[in-house]
């Protein structure tokens, strides 16, 4: 069996080292590269020493170029930025391109779909773990269904952790506005301070906790008049996020040029 043949991009981070344990890991998959920023402290060191496996032989470059040649795809969990302009290249090479890196504004997202119209495989989550993915097709039933309930989104994340709300904070609150056929944009509140006023019926809200090394937690509460419904889930490793990107990579492979969703590998939209 030949193996998909995989760059880690952001490999000196937290989320890139649970990449490369991950894709080593996989007998399905190979190292062939291993990105990291300009000026990133872990330029020049083998990606396996970094996180305390034996030697890969993959050196961790900044030459993108030279690290995609070769390479089936790539999984990215980096800067919009970063993220951006690795959908570019993968749209030029042709490959599969695994995108966790959150906080990507409206033009970002569009130049990344924009990147799967011109011959790049992406897939695009705020979380690849199939459990969160799981959880927001249970959201977005529960919205629609207890359709007049107040949905509160509260989320927990580790104190490094640069936007707000999560990803996948974001992601639950679209699917419970996919639930209600409303956009989220127009019906969120991501904070409140001083004297808000009485909440907004139809709104949806967002909670943001910041604090120790807290992975990810995320609960969505339905609020009616007389009960409570939470939905939630708790990141215990980093490596659901790892083992999910590379399941997607494998099934991307597979699949025609397009902009793809962790529902769409896991077959909830089927
Ligand atoms: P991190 O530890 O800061 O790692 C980010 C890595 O990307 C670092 O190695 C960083 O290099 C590198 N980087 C930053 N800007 C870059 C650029 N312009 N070009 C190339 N590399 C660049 O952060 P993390 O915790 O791993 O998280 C990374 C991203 O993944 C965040 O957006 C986070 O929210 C997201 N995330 C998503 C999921 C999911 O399932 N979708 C799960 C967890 C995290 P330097 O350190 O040198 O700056």
């Amino acid at each position: 069996m030949t193996r998909l043949r995989i760059v880690v991009a952001g490999a000196g981070g937290r989320m890139g080292a649970a990449n490369i344990r991950a894709v080593a890991a996989h007998p399905g998959v190979e190292l062939v590269g291993a990105l990291d920023r300009p000026g990133a402290a872990a330029l020049g060191k083998d990606a396996g020493m970094l996180i305390g496996l034996e030697t890969l032989g993959v050196t961790l470059t900044d030459d993108t170029e030279a690290a995609l040649s070769g390479a089936d795809a790539i999984i990215d969990f980096t800067a919009p930025a970063a993220s951006v302009a690795l959908a570019q290249a993968a749209a030029r090479h042709g490959l599969v391109h695994i995108i966790g890196t959150t906080g990507c504004s409206e033009a970002d997202d569009a130049a990344i779909a924009a990147a799967g119209a011109a011959g790049a495989r992406i897939v695009k989550s705020g979380n690849f773990s199939p459990g969160v993915v799981t959880l927001a097709a249970l959201v977005e039933k529960a919205a629609r269904a207890l359709a007049d309930y107040d949905v509160e989104v509260l989320e927990m994340h580790h104190n490094q952790k640069v936007d707000a709300p999560s990803g996948t904070a974001l992601m639950l609150g679209e699917a419970a506005a996919k639930g209600r056929h409303i956009a989220l944009k127009d019906h969120s509140v991501r904070v409140r301070d001083g004297h808000t006023g009485p909440r907004e019926v139809g709104s949806i809200g967002f909670a943001t906790l910041r604090g120790g090394n807290v992975i990810g937690d995320h609960t969505v509460i339905l609020a009616g008049a007389s009960e409570r419904i939470e939905l939630s889930h708790r990141a215990q490793d980093r490596s659901i996020f790892a083992n999910g990107a590379v399941r997607a990579a494998l099934w991307a492979k597979a699949q025609p040029p397009g902009f793809y969703s962790m529902a769409d590998v896991l077959g909830l939209n089927d």
